[in-house]
């Protein structure tokens, strides 16, 4: 028997091992097998079985790693698509989106050999020492823990010597930590043996309870005894039960309750009509992609639910995607209320390693149904893939920065096309794209232009900071927005204020030589963590002390400039000192669980405001907000990127979206130095139509997606010098072969990147658009191929939405 492996290396070429007759049985499409590859051993994963090729020699994988296979041939399908999409090696995007602890690990070990060590033998002192732990290690160390015992750092040219001498042997061995499967104990009682077998008290009870269950895990009978270990073992050895072993999930984090639950809820005329176009599509066990556009509060999740709830009624499996912030308890529970808890696997970036192998486990033998989780989630092994959920599709977060490039909300819709299934893409602010779609592609566009029980959108107020600032530069709060907070907590509402980024707003800077601390590694602002007294680097977490005198000029007037969250805490919490004011960003939610109390707190009325990023803004549902505050609309439209105007809206209403959602009705309060900008307007008047017009015709006339497709490389390096030689090599050959392809594409670019230097890496882009991405792709592949200078790294990025 042959088969057919991919190897997480730069090629997606499959290599062909024999498989041993003894394997044979384990051996299938998915499984991971550990082979000879080169030197070294190595994980691959089993792509084919008996590919048909001429047997020359072929080598044999040593050993089948996984009793399941992790993918099926239909899941490869998609792998293989997304692979080639986004011009990533196949072996490594297995790798990459297969659960993070499946990957084993590849160890050295030492084992001893069998030669006696001759007498005269020299051997450092170090090779001594090697020699006589190993001596107590007949079963071999790992090179980590020889270097431990030995506290060496380096001791690899010692032990290559002791190979040479044959005294020790090198082999590599595999880490199976998260393969393992946990097991439990599972305990029978047998016939009693003899009568007059001597038996505790304890044990006449266990046995007892076991008689009457029949069989128990350990884990029950330690809720009934104490010290169950021992008993069982001595009851084990008197023959009184049996013990095996029984592969058990890990248990899962139980789900905080949070909100309304288990309430039962009668769609609306509206809901329903949605609703009804998306059970067609779902019961037509075809490809049925649709845009569900509706409005903040319009009741989207609900008809999420109840879309499940169809899938499931017709054998289907169904998975929810969600941005990764949104994944928290408020969704989980309503889920959780709604749906049994056995059939939901989530899976995100959060949960670790042996839990997420266990929730894909789950999935694929079609235990859980539902699989709900943030963009890695589209890779979830799901059967009978019926329906696929992409709430807040235009959210950003779909996109994948590092390794493979790919957005789920795509791949989402590349996946429900090939499985013929129902793909529901939902937002209030859907991407320029996906509302194209529903012109120029196949997409129903499904609307809920209303918020459910008649409540209405809240009313934005746009207030210029220009007129604020009397004399120095504008406050951060104008009197409008303080009074009405004033009024908000009069009334027993809760407010919310909103900061765009955590990173560019609070720096340091010299008020006399006008020296700015910028980061060493990364053209950034450091920023200013007063609380900590720190300045911090939000790109490569560089930090230093905050200094009392300018390094410069050595002047004292070193201020903090512009404003950060922590400081608009700070100011909230002097205004209004009876209020409670609670925080939410990065820096505020690091630790385990922060995020989640944060929100109870907020649900549970506890906090009057709370100021916060992005993290604020996103699908939470608190009917006590009635008052947002946007500190700055102007961060994201100044954005050095063809998409700041979308994402400007997309955030506003967003933003906007959280306030009012109870019975009381909303406010929200922009302020802006750019009060006549168009954008800001729309979103002032829930223009989502308009906006679109105006933005497809700006994007028609550019020629920007999705009028062409895009690929951005960014070619980078440590030596500055070297790098603006290779960029210009580059370019150059860039804009020869797209003239030979006949001038499809065109290249914008080279240009240094926003964020020039990013941990001490140097940046330049190049932007490669054209209207015919296999073109695009055959462009790319030849400069990727091609160039390959020494401490050069060039990154294609397909689909780009981060351009700094
Ligand atoms: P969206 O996702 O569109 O922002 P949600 O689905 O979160 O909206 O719904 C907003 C609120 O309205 C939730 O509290 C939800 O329970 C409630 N809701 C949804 N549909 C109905 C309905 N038909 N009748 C009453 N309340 C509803
Ligand atoms: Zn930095």
């Amino acid at each position: 028997m042959l088969v057919n492996v991919v190897i997480s290396i730069p090629s997606s070429h499959p290599f062909t091992y024999g498989v041993p007759e003894e394997m044979e049985k384990q051996t299938a499409i998915g499984k991971r097998v550990l082979v000879p590859f080169g030197r070294r051993n190595t994980i691959g994963y089993i792509v084919e079985l008996n590919p048909s090729m001429e047997i020359k020699s072929v080598k044999d994988i040593l050993e089948v790693l996984d009793t399941e296979p992790l993918f099926s041939e239909q899941d490869l399908d998609f792998y293989r698509w997304t692979s080639q999409y986004y011009l990533y090696p196949l072996g490594k995007t297995l790798k990459m989106s297969l659960p993070g602890g499946i990957d084993a690990k590849s160890h050295r070990w030492v084992y001893p050999s069998d030669k006696k060590r001759p007498e005269k033998m020299e051997l450092s002192i170090t090779q001594s020492r090697i020699m006589e732990i190993l001596a107590d290690y007949p079963q071999g160390l790992s090179i980590d823990n020889l270097k431990k015992v030995t506290q060496k750092k380096d001791i690899l040219n010692e032990l290559k010597e002791l190979q040479d001498l044959s005294l020790i042997n090198l082999k590599d061995r595999i880490e199976k930590a998260a393969v393992k499967k946990k097991e439990g104990f599972l305990i029978k009682h047998l016939p009693l043996p003899r009568q007059d077998i001597k038996i505790t008290e304890k044990q006449k009870n266990v046995y007892a309870f076991l008689e009457k269950h029949g069989e128990s895990d350990i884990a029950s009978l330690r809720v009934q005894f104490k010290n169950i270990g021992a008993t069982l073992k001595t009851m084990k050895y008197k023959g009184l039960i049996d013990i095996s072993t029984q592969e058990v999930y890990r248990t899962r984090a139980p789900i905080a309750h949070i909100g309304e639950k288990n309430r039962e809820i009668q769609l609306n005329k509206q809901q329903k009509k949605v609703l009804d176009q998306i059970s067609e599509g779902i019961r037509s066990c075809q490809y049925f992609p649709c845009l569900l556009h509706g409005v903040t509060g319009s009741g989207k999740t609900e008809v999420y639910l109840k879309a499940i709830e169809e899938a499931l009624a017709m054998g289907q499996s169904a998975i929810y995607l969600v941005p990764e912030i949104t994944l928290t308890p408020q969704l989980m529970s309503r889920i959780h209320g709604r749906f049994n808890g056995d059939i939901i696997a989530t899976i995100h970036s959060k949960i670790g390693r042996g839990a997420k192998y266990d929730e894909w486990r789950r999935i694929s033998r079609g235990d859980a149904r539902i699989v709900i989780g943030a963009r890695s989630a589209i890779f979830a092994p799901a059967k009978d893939l019926g329906l696929i959920i992409v709430d807040e599709e235009h959210d950003t977060s779909y996109k994948q920065e590092d390794h493979i490039p790919y957005n789920a909300r795509d791949l989402a819709i590349v996946r429900a096309k090939k499985l013929g299934a129902t793909v529901i893409l939902g937002s209030a602010t859907p991407g320029i794209q996906t509302y194209f779609n529903t012109k120029n592609r196949d997409f129903r566009l499904l609307e809920m232009p209303e918020r459910v029980a008649g409540r209405d959108l809240p009313a934005i107020e746009i207030v210029d900071m220009k007129q604020e600032a009397t004399g120095g530069s504008p406050p951060v709060f104008s009197k409008g927005l303080i009074e009405a907070i004033k009024k908000n907590l009069a009334a027993q509402k809760q407010t919310l204020v909103f900061l765009n980024r955590r990173g560019f707003d609070a720096f340091l800077c010299c008020l006399d030589c006008g020296h700015i601390f910028k980061c060493l590694n990364c053209s950034v602002s450091l920023t200013h963590h007063r609380n900590e007294g720190l300045l911090k680097c939000h790109y490569c977490n560089f930090q230093v002390k905050s200094p009392p005198l300018c390094p410069s000029c050595g002047g004292a007037r070193v201020h903090s400039y512009g404003v950060g969250t922590e400081k608009v805490q700070e100011e909230m919490v002097k205004l209004f000192p009876d209020a409670r004011v609670g925080r939410m960003d990065s820096d505020a939610v690091s630790t385990r669980g922060s995020y989640e109390k944060i929100l109870i707190s907020l649900d549970r009325g506890e906090i009057d405001i709370l100021v916060g990023t992005q993290m604020i803004t996103k699908g939470h549902d608190f009917p006590g907000v009635t008052l947002v505050g946007v500190i700055s609309a102007d961060t994201s439209l100044n954005m050095p990127d063809f998409r700041a105007a979308e994402k400007t809206f997309q955030l506003l209403t967003q933003v906007s979206g959280r306030g009012g959602r109870g019975d009381s009705p909303g406010k929200v309060i922009i302020q802006t130095l750019n009060p006549e900008n168009l954008t800001i307007r729309m979103a002032r008047d829930h223009d989502y139509l308009r906006f679109w017009n105006d933005e497809i015709s700006i994007r028609q006339e550019l020629g920007y997606p999705p009028f062409s497709r895009l690929v951005n490389l960014t070619i980078s390096s440590t030596n500055e010098t070297s790098l603006t030689g290779y960029v210009r090599t580059v370019s150059v050959a860039a804009k020869e072969a797209a003239a030979l392809m006949g001038g499809n594409i065109s290249i914008l670019g080279p240009v240094e990147a926003p964020l020039y230097k990013i941990k001490g890496r140097y940046r330049w882009q190049m932007l490669l658009k054209g209207t015919d991405i296999s073109s695009l792709h055959g462009l790319t592949k030849q400069l990727l191929n091609n160039f390959n200078f020494p401490g050069m790294r060039i990154k294609a990025d397909v689909d780009p939405v981060n351009f700094m």
